[in-house]
């Protein structure tokens, strides 16, 4: 599977997929897809919401959606990231705060959404690297 790097644009701030550095497809700006670090998502398959992407946050930026069994990497400098998840009314989520590293810098994380009573919520969990999907 090629790497699908989900980037946002330092300069205008417009979140973008893209296959590797390039420049930004709004104001031309360089990207770069080499950062020290990486976060690794995957959205796990399920029935309920499948249609709708899963609103993806970082440190409370938005950083576009992730659809159904997506799977993104998003490049980061080191430091410490909180991810948050939202869909529709669905706005709870177990927040991990995911610290990026020399010793740590890649982290690989999998979404999913859990049934709840009254609304659901989304929990992401870290994974080793081998038990994303190939
Ligand atoms: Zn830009």
């Amino acid at each position: 599977m090629a790497n699908i790097y989900r980037m946002k644009c330092p300069a205008c701030g417009e979140v973008q997929n893209m296959k590797a550095s390039g420049p930004c497809k709004k104001c031309g700006n360089q990207l770069i897809a080499e950062q020290p670090a990486a976060i690794a998502l995957y959205r796990m398959g399920n029935f309920m919401g499948s249609a709708n992407g899963f609103g993806i946050y970082i440190n409370e930026q938005p950083y576009g959606a992730i659809g159904n069994r997506e799977q993104l990497i998003i490049p980061l400098p080191y430091g410490e990231y909180k991810m948050h998840i939202v869909c529709g009314m669905n706005r709870k989520c177990n927040d991990p705060v995911i610290r990026l590293s020399p010793e740590d810098p890649y982290v690989c994380m999998k979404v999913h959404m859990k049934m709840g009573f009254v609304s659901n919520s989304f929990i992401l969990e870290r994974v080793a690297p081998s038990e994303m999907p190939q």
